[in-house]
């Protein structure tokens, strides 16, 4: 039933008509996860579904990748959406008939909800068809510490298919389901690994003289590094530095050669994320040395911090004020100190990464999590509003066009 094109009635009751067929497949999706760079069924199924619907389809871009194109109408801009395609591994604990059938990988972060919810969106804007320019719906693999944003970046993402902005959204436990989260600015933090190795000399326990025992000086460096946050940074900046392993020796009566630790470093500023790194390699060295051990640092590079623009993260939280009202948009939703690959597409193009409350879940990567489809339709319904309002946004302005706001008096 269509009653005004472009009308986010319409839009409720198409998506209405189709969503439990999505929600069917978000459930398939989630029966059948892959690993990053390895979602081979998934990217096979989107890329069917979008031919399907009369899409142009791209395959293999960064790997797994998968970009479909439709063109409508004489408008000249172009808006880019994103859903991530991978899972995690973790074994699954929910005990859901659609559990995981693959033995300890698991859509523990809902990106088979992500993926199903741009899939919906991306039938609804096929089928209506009232939207003037490009749309280019992104899947993309290896969110999930493979840096699968990076790898289609560099495969030619935006210039073999150009945006004038992109988006991306996550589903957000622990935040009423349905509900929409913006941020400007820092949203999400960067995320760097240190792995350090404490090298001393080994030997007898009972004879510790004889010994340069790497396990003092790591117990050392552990209550050391807790202070640069609170010592060394400026208090008003955030920061995180978690040693999440330590790991050396096999026996009680034997000092071990080494012991290696491994650190998370979050936060929410360049500036702040090399102070850290510095002070890291610094304190490890000096620790070290000082029990007259020595240090190896290794400091793999993360995901950046993600940060969203401030026109394109306005216009976002405008689309969803106009079309949900003001009581669906969170009006507080703080900065995450979990971090997200779409930083690096952030750092390429215009845009904005949004949050839709999950609900009362299990949090994200617990093995009892999952996604809630009660958001689903709704989470559509926003990316087909947010690419037609886009869309007939003139080319200087992301103000919502006169069109829209005029709905809001009928
Ligand atoms: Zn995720």
């Amino acid at each position: 039933m269509t009653l005004h094109p472009g009308h986010p009635a319409d839009t409720a009751a198409d998506i209405a008509d189709f969503a439990n067929e999505f929600v069917a497949l978000r459930r398939k999706l989630h029966s059948q996860p892959e690993l990053a760079y390895k979602e081979e069924k998934t990217s096979a199924l989107v890329a069917t579904y979008l031919q399907s619907w009369g899409y142009e389809v791209t395959r293999n871009i960064g790997g797994t990748g998968v970009v479909g194109t439709l063109h409508n109408g004489i408008g000249g801009r172009s808006v880019g959406i994103r859903a991530d395609m991978d899972a995690l591994p973790i074994i699954e604990a929910t005990g859901l008939d659609y559990a995981s059938t693959t033995a300890g990988v698991m859509h523990a972060c809902g990106h088979d909800g992500h993926t199903a919810i741009l899939l919906a969106a991306a039938r609804h804007l096929s089928e209506t068809r009232d939207f003037s320019g490009t749309f280019h719906a992104i899947f993309q693999p290896a969110e999930e510490g493979g840096g699968g944003a990076r790898s289609m970046i560099r495969d030619g993402l935006f210039e073999r298919f150009p945006v004038d902005a992109v988006f991306g959204l996550h589903n957000w436990p622990g935040v009423p389901a349905g509900q929409f989260g913006f941020l400007t600015g820092p949203a999400m933090a960067s995320v760097d690994l240190a792995i350090i190795r404490i090298v001393g000399k080994g030997g007898h326990g009972a004879k510790p003289h004889q010994t340069v025992d790497p396990v003092i000086a790591s117990a050392s460096l552990v209550l050391a590094l807790q202070t640069i946050v609170s010592r060394n940074l400026d208090p008003l900046e955030t920061a995180v530095i978690t040693v999440g392993t330590i790991n050396g020796g096999v026996a009680a009566n034997v000092i071990p050669e080494s012991v290696e630790l491994k650190i998370t470093v979050r936060t929410f500023n360049e500036r702040v994320r090399e102070q850290i790194k510095g002070r890291i390699i610094a304190l490890a060295d000096l620790h070290a040395q000082s029990y007259g051990a020595t240090a190896q640092v290794r400091y793999p590079r993360g995901y950046p911090v993600l940060v969203n623009h401030a026109d394109e993260t306005e216009f976002a939280r405008q689309v969803a004020l106009r079309h949900f009202g003001e009581g669906r948009v969170e009006a507080d939703f703080r900065q995450i100190t979990a971090s997200e690959d779409f930083a690096f597409m952030l750092q390429e193009r215009p845009g904005s990464y949004l949050f839709v409350g999950n609900g009362d879940s299990a949090d994200l990567h617990s093995p009892r999590y999952d996604f809630n489809d009660a958001i689903l339709p709704d989470a559509a319904r926003y990316w087909v509003a947010l690419v037609r309002d886009f869309l007939s946004a003139n080319d200087t302005t992301l103000t919502i066009p006169s069109r829209v706001e005029a709905k809001q008096d009928d």
